[in-house]
């Protein structure tokens, strides 16, 4: 056995149909017969006689010189037996692994032959995706995909085998299930059994692993998948997969360790580096200084704060709560009309409106603004830069001539901008301020979010309480299993918005990887939630009483985390969309183009199940 067929675990390559892979074909072969089955890639014609055949699997092309009478086409599987020799001079390709050899002397034989493919099998084409995911087992011959679906594995791999190392038990939960605490639309799947109730698919196994840990279970995880009824997006889509985590008598830092351990592991299987132990940042400095709680720290452009600068400012459209800013390096060469789409977005994000200031030299030579839409400053013109108290600088900007010589100087001075540089200002309560100016950062400094360098951190010590539902009441930040934070107990029922939880998310370039929490075990705390949350004893039984009840036969303290896979690997394969490592996703639209699903039932399919359509709404 020649080396090329050992693959990297001293498995063999071959099998009772083919001696090697086509991509493990190389100079090391020479002289040696092969037999080597693939698709056909690309065909071209070498005189009268010959055709050079680029055959291909999921390691590569090997180029084979195949007789001219030989009819073969485009994506006929084919089985090639011949002699490795060096490709003649003149024709070597040092972009192909195996561009120094061809396969001479062949004897073809076809295994399957093909229509002609829709689009080309080739990682340049730019095929509309829909067709591309009608015939997604041709797109996902392509080497990109190949790619993708295999660096998957690895990742899954790597943390399986972490979580092993960590003594964690890998447990199944079921699929058909009832409704979990997450919040989003669950899918409904009816029984047949029991006419007229229904199963739920799992939003995540989150019920069932707090069961398994009562159960003594200890640590769990599993590679879950999970559904969601919910608008899909270039991060999300129907049914996704998680490392799932949850362990007994552990806190937050074990499980932060844990999960940090695994990801780690991952990123250094699917990078060939690992990243540095991550990063840790309160929910609260993450809001502050990034406007989100999915703080992208690959770049700057951090908030800055302004309330002292406009203290006793009277610009009326200063006079707020909390005043903050960012700073576009050279962004004055921003057109009129983007700061326009600017100030539309700060105001459908709530905001009241956006102030802009252009950084000028100082010496009144800065383009003139216009009007600021939306200001609350009626009738601003024109504003030419003054110096100030700024030293050489000015603004430039139709508010510029309503602020004093002392608030020109200290924004200025506050924001540390350079000549060429805007500043961009919102006025309001505190966390819609940053909140806007968060989402204007990333609209204007961010890059696609697989490009590196990979900047992981923790999120730490989020609210208890996310705004109110329609009831008036307290709407939990994560689940309404978290614990409080002890530090903030005393003030659940007095003061619930103020309340801190356990919980914690891990963000990668922007993007939520995953969240968890420690949980409630103790039944006091858990009613105390529950009746914050408006959820009557009776509505906790029915909704989670197996649950509560087996709390009731010894629950060990717990905490546990989940980790998006679709996401990860998203990032790690340099994809700006999960459906690039999803093997069969739904479109944007929620439908598979390839089986047609989802489909109408027939009607005596609907007939067992004791389901009757309403007419459609549409
Ligand atoms: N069940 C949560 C989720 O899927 C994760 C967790 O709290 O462990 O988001």
């Amino acid at each position: 056995m020649t080396a090329s067929t050992e693959g990297t675990d001293g498995t063999s390559d071959a099998t009772s149909m083919r001696s090697h892979l086509c991509g493990g074909v190389t100079t090391a072969e020479i002289g040696t017969t092969v037999r080597v089955c693939g698709w056909v890639g690309k065909r071209r014609e070498h005189g009268e006689h010959l055709a050079f055949v680029d055959l291909r699997d999921h390691t590569g092309i090997v180029q084979c010189v195949v007789p001219g009478t030989v009819d073969v086409r485009s994506e006929y599987v084919i089985a090639v037996e011949g002699v490795v020799r060096h490709r003649p001079e003149g024709t070597v390709n040092p972009e192909l692994p195996t561009g120094e050899v061809e396969i001479g002397d062949c004897t073809v034989e076809v295994l399957s032959v093909a229509e002609p493919p829709p689009f080309a099998v080739d990682d340049r084409m730019d095929a509309d995706e829909a067709v591309r995911l009608r015939n997604r087992f041709i797109d996902l011959r392509r080497p990109r995909m190949q790619a993708n679906l295999r660096l998957r594995a690895q990742v899954n791999a790597a943390l399986r085998s972490a979580m092993d190392r960590q003594g964690f038990c890998e447990v199944e939960t079921p699929m058909l299930w009832a409704p979990t605490p997450e919040g989003a639309r669950e899918f409904a799947v009816p029984s047949r059994f029991h006419q007229g109730s229904f199963f739920v698919l799992p939003q995540s196994p989150q019920l069932a692993k707090q069961l398994l840990m009562v159960a003594g279970v200890d640590r769990y995880f599993q590679i879950a998948r999970c559904m969601r009824d919910e608008d899909l997006r270039a991060d999300r889509q129907f049914e996704f997969s998680q490392l799932d985590v949850e362990a007994s008598f552990v806190g937050q830092d074990d499980v932060l360790a844990f999960v940090s351990e695994a990801v780690l592991d991952a990123a250094e299987v699917a990078t060939g580096k690992r990243p540095p132990s991550i990063e840790q940042m309160t929910w609260s400095d993450a809001l502050d200084r990034f406007g989100t709680d999915k703080p992208d720290l690959r770049f700057g452009m951090e908030l800055v704060d302004l309330s002292a600068v406009f203290e006793k400012t009277e610009v009326k459209a200063f006079s707020a709560a909390c005043v903050k800013a960012i700073r576009l390096e050279g962004g004055s060469t921003l057109t009129r009309s983007k700061l326009d789409t600017l100030t539309d977005k700060a105001k459908q994000l709530g905001a009241k409106g956006l102030a802009w200031f252009r950084v000028t030299s100082g010496d009144g030579s800065g383009t003139p603004g216009a009007a600021m839409p939306g200001a609350a400053v009626a009738g601003a013109g024109g504003g030419a830069g003054a110096g100030g108290g700024g030293g050489t600088l000015g603004l430039d900007s139709p508010l510029d001539r309503f602020l004093s010589d002392e608030e020109r100087a200290a924004l200025i001075a506050t924001m540390e901008v350079a000549e060429g540089d805007l500043i961009l200002v919102v006025a309001d309560e505190h966390r819609l301020a940053c909140t806007v100016l968060g989402h204007l950062r990333v609209e204007l400094g961010s890059r696609p979010v697989s490009e590196g360098p990979f900047r992981y951190v923790w999120i730490v010590d989020f609210p208890m309480f996310d705004g109110v539902d329609a009831d008036s009441n307290p709407v939990p930040a994560h689940h309404p299993f978290t614990m409080p934070h002890p530090d903030d107990l005393d003030r659940l029922e007095s003061d619930p918005g103020s309340v801190r939880s356990q919980a914690y998310d891990l963000v990668l370039n922007g993007w939520e990887l995953g969240s968890g929490s420690v949980r409630i075990h103790r039944a006091d705390i858990q009613s105390r939630v529950f009746a914050v949350l408006g959820i009557t004893p009776e509505e906790a039984e029915s909704r989670f009483g197996f649950l509560l009840g087996a709390f009731r036969y010894g629950a060990p303290p717990h905490a546990g985390f989940a980790v998006g896979i679709d996401r990860l690997v998203a990032i790690f394969a340099g994809e700006d969309s999960i459906r690039e490592v999803i093997a069969f996703p739904k479109t944007q639209s929620g439908s598979d183009p390839m089986t047609g699903a989802p489909k109408p039932l027939a009607a005596t399919a609907l007939a067992d199940l004791g389901l009757r359509l309403a007419p459609r709404k549409d």
